[in-house]
């Protein structure tokens, strides 16, 4: 089927012709009519031509009507004009939306920064300009690292998938402290969120302090009663008519006082984790006697239970970290498995390292978690089964430490369990840490 454009300019080309046959039969001259007409045609067509590319490049630098024309030219002409006129009008869309974009996000007060795949700036709102010293448009197409300079947030512009938000000092004001997220989107490209989130941090300050003060002033009383607790025993001793109720109160007043002791203490470590920077931390902290000297621990805590203990670890294994707070994390887990585990409940503690990095598996056969608890399980005080807990001497600290310490290694603690089968807590930290030079013995 023949569209109407294409008969209408199949109706001028034989028109043309005819005109030419004609002129060219009443000459007696068909040939040279012939050519003639189609010289006309060519010459005219060259001329609609020419002033096509006029006009579309005048147009390119601002919209113009298009030059008067008839026919098939004419209908070229006006086609190609309301393509134009189509093409602007989305043209101005697209501007008005990228505008009203770029006003809604400049008013936000939490910053964002776009970058393309190799981390150099794009752009970025006035928040995000204030937060982390931006200047536009000198610092157009940086390396953003270059210009916040934080080892921490260099390590997670490098490795930002599926990592939680990081906090950092604003590089221009001492006194802000920052969390930012990173989305990676297209190419690689990344946004990043910037909030200011100083009061926040000054709350928990605030908290953490408080807690801290609170356990530090507890300390010194409960060491007083302790110690007369324990001369009040000694004094016991040496009388045996002492009825029997005071001695079995003064044992659980011992008890009692043993427990605040532990929960003051985990207190105060669970504060100075808080409180400290985790960029400290940098020492090669040797395996085998660290996880050694914790399976001796929980052999004695076990005693007449007899657990049996098992552990797996290379001589030479090393991890960067800080000994005290992982000796801390590790224990927590090996102590849980002997707790929560019955009389000669097998416990096995294995170290090694594959591809992804270094893994510790603390696992038992005891009671076992069941799986709806395990989510919350490494919340401050959050226990399973609070008599049992109570008549095991935890604390509800011992996980939440644990997981505290993993964070500040760049790491993660993973928790499968089976009611009434055992459980498994596996420590998994990244191939960074585990290959270091200088070692510390522990
Ligand atoms: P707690 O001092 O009460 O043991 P934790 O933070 O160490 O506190 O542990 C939290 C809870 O997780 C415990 O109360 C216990 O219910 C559960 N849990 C921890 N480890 C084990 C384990 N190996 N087997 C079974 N339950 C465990």
């Amino acid at each position: 089927m023949t569209s109407p454009i294409q008969s209408r300019f199949t109706r001028r080309i034989v028109s043309i012709l005819a005109m030419g046959l004609f002129a060219g039969w009443l000459f007696d001259q068909i040939f040279p009519g012939l050519f003639i007409a189609t010289l006309f045609y060519l010459l005219w067509s060259h001329y609609q031509l020419h002033r096509l590319l006029i006009w579309i490049n005048a147009a390119a630098h601002k919209e113009l009507p298009p030059p008067e024309s008839s026919g098939l030219w004419g209908e070229i002409f006006d086609g190609i004009y309301r393509i134009q006129r189509k093409h602007s009008r989305s043209k101005q869309r697209l501007a008005s939306v990228i505008e009203r974009m770029q006003e809604s996000t400049a008013a936000l007060n939490d910053g964002i920064v776009m970058t393309d795949p190799n981390g150099s700036l794009e752009w970025w709102n006035r928040a995000a300009g204030e937060l982390l010293g931006l200047q536009m448009p000198d610092d157009q197409g940086q390396p953003l690292t270059n210009l916040v300079r934080n080892p921490r947030f260099a390590r997670y512009m490098d490795n930002s998938h599926g990592k939680e938000p990081i906090k950092i000092v604003s590089p221009v004001h001492e006194s802000r402290q920052l969390q930012i997220a990173i989305t990676v989107y297209g190419q690689g490209d990344r946004l990043l969120l910037v909030r200011d989130i100083s009061r926040l941090h000054q709350l928990e300050i605030m908290r953490t302090d408080f807690v801290a003060n609170v356990s530090h002033e507890l300390r010194t009383p409960l060491t007083v009663i302790s110690g007369y607790l324990e001369t009040m025993e000694d004094g016991m001793a040496m009388q045996p008519d002492t009825p029997p109720i005071f001695k079995r109160a003064l044992g659980q007043m011992q008890e009692q006082a043993a427990r605040m002791q532990r929960l003051i203490e985990d207190l105060l470590l669970l504060s100075r984790l808080e409180a400290t920077e985790p960029d400290r931390i940098s020492q090669s902290v040797k395996l085998k006697p660290l996880l050694s000297g914790i399976v001796n621990d929980a052999r004695a805590l076990s005693g007449e239970n007899q657990h049996q203990l098992q552990l797996e670890c290379e001589d030479d294994a090393s991890l960067t970290g800080d000994a005290m707070e992982l000796r801390s994390a590790f224990s927590n887990l090996v102590y849980n498995a002997i707790r929560y585990s019955p009389c000669g409940g097998k416990v096995q503690v294995k170290w090694w390292q594959d591809q992804d990095g270094g893994h510790l598996m603390v696992q038992d056969n005891g009671v076992g978690i069941d799986p709806v608890h395990i989510p919350r399980l490494t919340e401050r005080f959050y226990r399973v089964d609070k008599s049992r807990s109570h008549a095991t001497g935890g604390t509800g600290l011992g996980l939440a430490i644990a997981k505290h310490v993993l964070l500040r290694h760049e790491g993660r603690i993973t928790i499968s369990s089976h009611p009434g089968k055992g459980s498994r807590f596996i420590c998994h930290f990244p191939l960074s840490r585990i290959n270091q030079a200088s070692v510390v013995e522990v």
